[in-house]
């Protein structure tokens, strides 16, 4: 059962992800406000990012008259960040104090004040115009980690602020944690590490100690921020603690991927404390280096990682290695690496139940990664395998390892196969007209196109159109997904749950696309 966390109160609100509500008119903010406090009881609201000092009476007028931090319990922090700090607002520190002071009387208990401005500012005069609200008082370094972050530490204390916020954007994970190593211990700091390569660290920042973590209801303010929604609803990024199993994808790119609603679906349908997070890795060794400290416990591996993460394994599954390619990563004890191979287990179970493979003759368009785990899999399961690639050497090669033979793109009309499978991405979204096979190819049972973006690829069309059995990616996705589960928890996957999670990703997508 998940332990739940969300009965511990942060030192800033009830509630510890903080909702950010920024629009430029003030009926877009107000409107931003209540999606907000659907989802947390602490939102901060941008005040900077309406367009003119009109607008920000409009809005804070609308604060006060409805009363809605009282009559909802929550709290509300005001952020009117000059342009100098990061910010959006124009105007003088004079009028920015001046706004705060307004949200202040219109139900704002906390105010966010830059570091710059502060600097300008008797402290005396914060405290007849500000008094009444607590401060939290922030820097931002929006281009690099600052290198001596203990001095900005201190600077933000000696201002006397009730909680301190630093927030800097990070090209490492190295570098994110050292921001998050700010709030270990302490209650009153908020660490914030910026930047796409450190989104996971954002997520796990409440575990490391911060008193609340940021999250946008629309807009988002900073790099590498994910929206509120999901942050509640995906990540559960308020109920993780020190006891929650984190799980990833590695790759570059990762944003797109649907293991991270898959597995995390996974997750909450089996009542697990594990979070599984998207980890944008260029730097192969920058997240070996990190898997201790943030306590990972497995990861899948994605384009381009899957052949050099080899290397760096400890063990590895014999079929795993004569694959030549590792998207499943288990840590075991003291942090030691075995790798796994799951695309092979969604070839054979997206087949499988289709056709019968011993015996059957089977064509792999493509000799890379995907092709590689199809050849060894439909091998294993006694079908003969026939290999055409772009490239002759690399074709025979594959063919070589597995016993089979290379068969040149100009003999395919000639062909028949039980099967072909399509192991290259021609035909992958975006260009969905093309296909690496044309009609004249198509001599088979059924097809098995690995892309699933779309689901339904050209090559698929033209198969169904001819009323040959056809099988999309989406089948390999899932099994390969649904194994990866298995192997790093030990329990069966909830298999219809996952395919439901990503099926409905697809279908929103599709929808988006078919629109423009
Ligand atoms: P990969 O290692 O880069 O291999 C791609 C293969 O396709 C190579 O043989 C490449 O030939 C060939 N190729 C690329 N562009 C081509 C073109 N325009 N015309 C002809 N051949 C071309 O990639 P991969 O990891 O194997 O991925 C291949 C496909 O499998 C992708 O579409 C991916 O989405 C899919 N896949 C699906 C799943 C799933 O779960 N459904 C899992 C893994 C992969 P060269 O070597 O000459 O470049």
């Amino acid at each position: 059962m998940f332990p739940l966390l969300s009965g511990v109160t942060g030192v800033i609100g009830k509630d510890r992800i903080c909702g950010v509500v920024a629009a430029t008119d003030a009926r877009s903010m107000w409107g931003q406000l209540r999606q907000a406090l659907h989802s947390s009881r602490t939102a901060e609201l941008r005040l900077d990012w309406l367009v003119d000092d009109y607008q920000i009476q409009r809005f804070l007028g609308q604060l006060s008259g409805t009363k809605i931090a009282t009559r909802l319990g929550a709290t509300l922090i005001a952020t009117c960040r000059r342009r100098g700090a990061g910010g959006r607002y124009r105007g003088s520190i004079a009028k920015q104090l001046l706004h705060l002071a307004e949200a202040l009387r219109a139900g704002c208990s906390w105010y966010d004040l830059e570091i710059e401005s502060i600097r300008e500012c008797l402290p005396e005069l914060l405290d007849v115009l500000l008094g009444e609200g607590r401060m939290l008082a922030s820097a931002h370094f929006f281009d690099r980690l600052p290198r001596n972050l203990n001095l900005v530490d201190k600077e933000l204390n000696r201002s006397g602020a009730n909680a301190i916020k630093v927030a800097a954007q990070c090209d490492s994970l190295a570098q994110g944690l050292k921001v998050l190593r700010l709030a270990r211990g302490r209650r009153n700091v908020v660490a914030i590490p910026m930047g796409d390569a450190v989104l996971p660290l954002r997520l796990l920042a409440l575990r490391e100690g911060s008193a609340i973590s940021y999250a946008p209801v629309e807009n988002a303010t900073a790099q590498g921020q994910v929206l509120l929604p999901e942050v509640k609803s995906r990540y559960r990024a308020d109920r993780l603690n020190r006891r929650t199993r984190v799980y990833g994808i590695v790759g570059n790119p990762v944003a797109q991927s649907l293991s991270p609603l898959m597995q995390n679906a996974a997750f909450q349908a089996r009542r697990m404390n594990a979070v599984y997070l998207p980890f944008l890795v260029g730097d192969l060794r920058d997240f070996l280096r990190a898997i201790k400290p943030i306590g990972i416990a497995g990861f899948s591996v994605t384009i381009p990682h899957k052949q050099a993460i080899l290397s760096h394994l400890d063990g590895c599954d014999p079929l795993a290695a004569a694959i030549g390619a590792v998207n499943t990563v288990v840590v075991r004890g003291g942090g030691r690496l075995y790798g796994y191979n799951t695309d092979y287990i969604g070839v054979l179970r997206a087949l499988e139940p289709r056709i019968p493979l011993r015996a059957s003759r089977v064509l792999i368009v493509g000799a890379g990664g995907a092709a590689r785990a199809a050849a060894f899999a439909l091998t294993r399961a006694g079908a003969a395998v026939c290999v055409c690639s772009r490239r002759p050497k690399t074709a025979a090669a594959l063919a070589k390892a597995v016993s089979g033979y290379a068969i040149p793109h100009s003999r395919l009309r000639n062909e028949f196969f039980d099967a072909i499978v399509n192991a290259t991405p021609v035909g992958m979204h975006p260009r969905t007209q093309d296909s690496p096979l044309d009609r004249s190819h198509l001599n088979c049972r059924l097809i098995f196109d690995t892309i699933y973006r779309p689901r339904e690829t050209r090559l698929l069309q033209m198969a169904a159109a001819r009323g040959i059995e056809t099988v999309s990616g989406f089948e390999m996705f899932v099994a390969q997904g649904t194994a990866q589960f298995e192997i790093w928890t030990g329990k069966r996957a909830p298999a219809d749950v996952m395919r439901k999670a990503a099926m409905s990703a697809l279908q929103r997508e599709e929808r988006v696309q078919n629109r423009e």
